[in-house]
């Protein structure tokens, strides 16, 4: 990019770092970091790649750890399938999702963006990474761009886009078995593509989506698409941890000169900040939205004033107000407040998780039907059940009579019989002595039982003579 505009330091008031003056793209050149946040980002890279790229091969008892289904409304956390039935804890997690992402911002900003962000990992560690090896430093970089097609600028451009390519083709490929599984994806590939037309060409287009993002788009995504990036300036506030460049030390900063003794700011304007910095900014002029908070200037800054022998940390993470009042970051108690309650939340999130039954049972007295009075002294009522089997094997059920003497008696089968992955229905009678009706409604309970073990007591109602 061309740094000049920066050095004067007013454009980034008037425009975004990657739009030049007449509104064309601004390409960026950017110098690769060195240094312990790149490192940590590195480390935390291979992880995120593992963790992506293995998840869908992760199964448990035959089930996919993770499937979001989105087309068929199939969803399975955790080796769990939740059906349209267990809606409420989607409602539930979007709501605290809300809170969550709205809180973490409030008191980590950015942090998401920088370290975890899809976009950012792909972009900044994998994708940029192989344009550093393919197409060398910004420089070089810059002068294949400017200079003819020749041969090597058609074999550089040619092996960086091809590679690009076959990134893009293995994440769509990754994205699409997280919705369909990895099996279904498999089967897919073996099979001729005319019986799997729609679905090869998802997997194109998510290919070409994924290329487009980050052979062209790149940055754009962070300091113009995202939403979530968008709202940040209303989640911010002056105690936000930031990426913030500390002016009051920096200020009025000027070349180092050592044969000087420096009686300026710290700031030694040597613009390694700038040239790292993956969306262009110049994070001395103050927070911008298009900072993703990636750290790059902190390292970069860190190795420049090492170099001169001055204190590093003149970028770091800091608040608004930190800085201004010459503080270090520290675990205040309103960050310790909002992050229990953030922990809070994802416990609750998890216990809603853990605890989902398997088996749900909902039992109805049949419809139009009064009591059936039977020899003996005996009453009974019919009753239909809808039981869902969450899980992926059949499962063999018990219905008995809880706290009352009397009977459960299927209709047309002798056993239940739960179907993997599905939505059974039974009909049965429940038969009770009369002398146990005390009343014309009276409440009983049905307990459903697995292998002998109790999972679900259900309640509902019995239907007498009038008394
Ligand atoms: S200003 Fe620093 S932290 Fe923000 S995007 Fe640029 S390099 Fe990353
Ligand atoms: S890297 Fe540090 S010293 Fe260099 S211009 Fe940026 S803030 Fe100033």
């Amino acid at each position: 990019m061309d740094l000049d505009e920066l050095e004067h330091g007013s454009t980034y008031r008037d425009r975004v770092s990657t739009v030049t003056e007449k509104g064309a793209r601004n390409w960026l050149y950017v110098l690769k970091p060195h240094g312990r946040y790149y490192n940590y980002r590195n480390i935390l890279t291979v992880f995120y790649l593992i963790v992506f790229f293995g998840m869908p091969f992760i199964k448990v008892n035959g089930m996919p750890f993770m499937l979001l289904n989105v087309l068929e409304g199939k969803f399975i956390l955790f080796s769990k399938i939740f059906w349209p039935q267990d809606f409420y804890i989607f409602a539930i997690a979007m709501i605290a999702s809300i809170v969550f992402v709205t809180l973490f911002t409030v008191v980590y900003g950015r942090l998401f963006c920088g370290w975890v962000c899809p976009q950012t990992i792909f972009m900044e560690m994998i994708f940029r990474k192989i344009e550093w090896w393919i197409e060398g430093n910004p420089a070089e970089q810059k002068l294949l761009n400017n200079g003819p097609w020749n041969g090597k600028k058609v074999a550089k451009k040619g092996l960086k886009h091809a590679v690009f390519f076959f990134i893009s083709f293995l994440i769509a490929n990754t994205f699409l078995s997280y919705i369909f599984g990895v099996d279904r994806l498999i089967q897919i590939i073996r099979e001729p593509i005319s019986e799997h037309l729609a679905l090869f060409l998802g997997l194109i287009a998510f290919t070409f989506m994924f290329y487009g993002v980050f052979a062209f788009v790149r940055e754009i995504v962070c300091t113009t698409i995202c939403p979530y990036g968008r709202l940040q300036g209303v989640m911010f506030d002056k105690d936000t941890m930031l990426v913030a460049y500390d002016y009051k030390r920096g200020e009025p900063r000027g070349k180092f000169n050592k044969k000087q003794e420096r009686t300026i700011g710290d700031c030694i304007d040597c613009h390694q900040c700038v040239n790292v910095c993956p969306t262009g900014i110049d994070i001395r002029n103050g927070t911008q939205l298009d900072c993703v908070n990636c750290t790059a200037c902190m390292d970069a800054c860190d190795y420049m004033m090492e170099k001169v022998g001055l204190e590093k940390g003149l970028i770091r993470y800091a608040s608004e107000n930190g800085i201004a009042e010459g503080k270090k970051l520290s675990f205040t108690p309103r960050i310790k407040a909002y992050t229990a309650l953030l922990v809070i939340l994802l416990l609750v999130l998890t216990a809603l998780i853990a605890t989902r039954k398997s088996v749900d049972t909902h039992i109805t007295r049949a419809g139009g039907q009064l009591y059936q009075e039977l020899p003996d002294n005996k009453l009974s009522n019919l009753y239909n059940a809808k039981i869902i089997n969450k899980t992926n094997r059949n499962i063999p059920l018990e219905l008995k009579l809880e706290g009352m003497e009397g009977e459960v008696k299927l209709i047309g089968t002798h056993s239940l019989e739960l179907k993997k992955e599905s939505v059974n229905v039974a009909t049965f009678f429940i038969i009770v002595d009369q002398k146990e009706i005390k009343e014309r409604k009276s409440e009983l309970k049905v307990g459903v039982y697995q292998n002998g073990e109790k999972i679900q007591t259900v309640k509902t109602t019995f239907l007498g003579p009038f008394i």
